[in-house]
């Protein structure tokens, strides 16, 4: 069986705790690998390793760290498939998805190349007689990172390319579900001429999370998961006075107006929601029909889902793969078995289903509910799988509100033709990422990503301008050169002004 050991100041670094987590391969069921997991000592030899190499990093040359990103992004981007297939051995999701993935991450890694630009301050001069006012942005120090199952490589790349291109030094902790992908972008890294202990991987559970949230050495928080950990992560982290971004879960809506191109809805609305087999926080969950148009919307919705091919990831012809864990797909089952009894028409039902040749994989087919009420489990809940509401309204203002008293407001959309209510939709909407006839808004490196309420903890959204803020701390100088002919200023009690 393989074993996924840390990579600590730039080589691999045995699991020293004894312990190790299962990595199964979601299309069999068959477990394939080990990880280590962390023990305190291990998130200290990290963390140290991180601190040691930020007393040069943080002051290298801008030129210095430019020159390694943009060597590395020439190897992610020859590395794009031995990525990918990590990805789908370990998630299950299939090439073609895992490629895009690892495409949204080399987004970030390109960015990072154009810090130069962004990490340019601001001069006022003459402010004052003589004087003069300069802004620049500095590294923080020690940056941990958490990560989510459901992207293992590019949720670790919103984070690490832009805190290590700003001057700080990392310590990722991704998913124990899936941790080999981190590895890889690790070594890539070290190839690429990263000094060693810049980018750290750690792996582990809730013990070496506990270590990096409350270890004094850590400045920063970036995180990404579900709703409570965020919760938890955010409270832990600030009242342990770290910096602290919290990115969580999220049920996402999709409006369709009557004047919608209902053929375009319906396909963006089965891309969505069963693409990564509905495991993305930016999945369509639930689409919110104006009921003169829900019936056709559903018929056409469920013709297109019928035909979805189901199977291994690693196999060209499959368009869905299975689900990260046997428990997580019987904990999907189970919202779509208790829906008849909370109101719901299930037009479509993915339990029971299974491939042949892999019959002990996470299989589930796809599932459509329609009719569904707002007080309802599969409504309420983040189900994170292939299972999609559709819930019915009479007007855009009823399907506003609907909307915006979701807990969650990470992404949304509209599908109309009518520009108005889509202007309208984008005022009104309480989301923190917003599609006009768009099913998943993932804003571009360039923008950041974020969502609002209980969908993101923190003042940051992740990667953009924000990603640079949030690693970075501001510092503000005024300067004054007095001219030796002026006469001195004397002693002055009062407040400068
Ligand atoms: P998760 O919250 O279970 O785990 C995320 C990370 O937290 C992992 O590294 C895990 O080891 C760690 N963790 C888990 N339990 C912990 C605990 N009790 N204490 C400390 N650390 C703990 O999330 P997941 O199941 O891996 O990922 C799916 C979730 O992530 C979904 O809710 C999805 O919406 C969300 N997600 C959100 C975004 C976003 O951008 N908002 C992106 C991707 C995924």
């Amino acid at each position: 069986m393989k074993t996924v050991n840390h990579w600590i100041g730039g080589k691999t670094v045995e699991g020293a705790s004894g312990n190790y987590g299962p990595v199964t391969d979601p299309a069999t069921g068959a477990v394939t690998t080990q990880v280590a997991l962390a023990s305190p000592d291990e998130v200290d030899a990290a963390v140290a390793a991180a601190k040691d190499a930020y007393a040069t990093w943080g002051t290298s040359s801008l030129s210095a760290r430019t020159a390694i990103l943009f060597r590395y992004r020439a190897l992610l981007d020859a590395h794009r498939d031995e990525i990918a297939a990590l990805i789908t051995a370990e998630h299950g999701k299939v090439h073609s998805d895992a490629l895009g993935e690892v495409a949204r991450g080399l987004e970030i890694v390109e960015l990072a190349c154009g810090i130069t630009t962004q990490l340019k301050g601001e001069l006022s001069t003459q402010v004052s007689t003589r004087v003069d006012v300069s802004s620049i942005r500095q590294s923080i120090g020690v940056v941990a990172g958490i990560t989510p199952f459901n992207f293992p490589a590019m949720v670790p790349m919103w984070m690490f390319p832009l805190a290590i291109a700003c001057g700080n030094t990392f310590v990722l902790k991704p998913s124990e579900k899936d941790p080999s992908a981190a590895n890889l972008l690790a070594e890539l890294a070290s190839e690429a001429g990263l000094p060693d202990g810049v980018l750290n991987v750690l792996h582990g559970d809730k013990v070496a999370v506990d270590g990096l949230l409350n270890h004094p050495d850590v400045s920063v928080v970036s995180f990404v998961g579900s709703t409570p950990i965020a919760r938890y992560i955010h409270a832990t982290a600030s009242a342990n006075g770290k910096r602290v971004q919290a990115l969580g879960g999220a049920k996402n809506h999709m409006l369709v107006l009557p004047d919608a191109d209902l053929d375009a809805a319906a396909d963006a609305a089965v891309s969505a929601a069963y693409g990564s087999a509905g495991e993305r926080c930016m999945a369509i969950s639930a689409v919110v029909a104006v009921a003169s148009v829900a019936d056709d919307l559903v018929a056409r919705i469920k013709d297109r889902a019928e035909k979805i091919k189901i199977g291994p990831g690693n196999d060209p012809t499959s368009e869905m793969g299975p689900l990260i864990t046997a428990v997580h797909r019987d904990k999907v089952a189970s919202y779509v078995t208790g829906a008849a009894a909370q109101g719901a028409d299930v037009v479509l039902d993915g339990t029971g289903h299974t491939v042949e040749g892999f019959e002990d994989g996470h299989w589930i087919g796809l599932s459509l509910l329609d009719n569904v009420s707002t007080d309802s489990d599969a409504y309420k809940d983040e189900i994170f799988g292939p299972v999609l509401c559709v819930l019915r309204v009479d007007t855009y203002e009823e399907g506003v509100a609907l909307m915006n008293a979701s807990p969650y407001g990470n992404g949304t959309a509209i599908f109309t033709r009518d520009g108005g209510a889509a202007r309208r939709f984008q005022l009104e909407i309480e989301a923190g990422m917003v599609g006009i006839n768009v099913p998943i808004p993932v804003p571009v490196g360039y923008h950041s990503f974020g969502g609002w309420k209980d969908s993101l903890f923190g003042d940051h959204h992740i990667y953009g301008n924000d990603g640079v803020h949030f690693y970075t701390r501001g510092k503000v100088t005024t300067t004054r050169w007095p001219d030796p002919a002026d006469a001195p200023a004397g002693v002055d009690l009062g407040f400068p002004s």
